[in-house]
């Protein structure tokens, strides 16, 4: 139970969802990036999470080096396939596998990005409940 986080209009029925769980979490275990707030409705059951503010904007700078290695990574694949006179035949297997690596940095990027703005789009699917007092 987290008493400071409001309580939120239920997306399915209508009725107020409590806060049920609240996640610290921290990037390696040391670097804080905010909490993920778990709600849950009495009425239905229907069960959502929201992101901290302050955990959307960590989250938002976490993926930009991601993406900004996977496009270096790229780049340079793409510089050293073109640029090389040594090696005109193409990609080594270690190119391929450089490659890779920018590409799962970047599929990481947008997974994380994708689950950063879907938790944005649940605070106004379910917005907070003024409470009387
Ligand atoms: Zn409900």
């Amino acid at each position: 139970m987290d008493p400071s986080e409001p309580s939120r209009r239920c997306r399915r029925c209508g009725k107020s969802a409590e806060c049920v769980e609240a996640t610290r979490m921290a990037i390696e275990g040391i670097f804080p990036s905010g909490s993920i707030y778990a709600y849950a409705c009495s009425a239905c059951g229907n069960q959502f999470k929201i992101d901290s503010v302050y955990r959307t904007i960590v989250s938002v700078l976490y993926t930009t080096p991601l993406f900004g290695l996977a496009g270096l990574v790229g780049w340079v694949a793409f510089v050293k396939y073109h640029m090389d006179p040594f090696n005109p035949t193409g990609m080594k297997q270690t190119d391929w596998m450089v490659l890779g690596v920018g590409a799962a940095m970047f599929l990481v990027g947008v997974v994380v990005l994708a689950l950063t703005l879907w938790r944005v789009a649940q605070r106004f699917r379910n917005p907070p409940i003024d409470r009387p007092g």
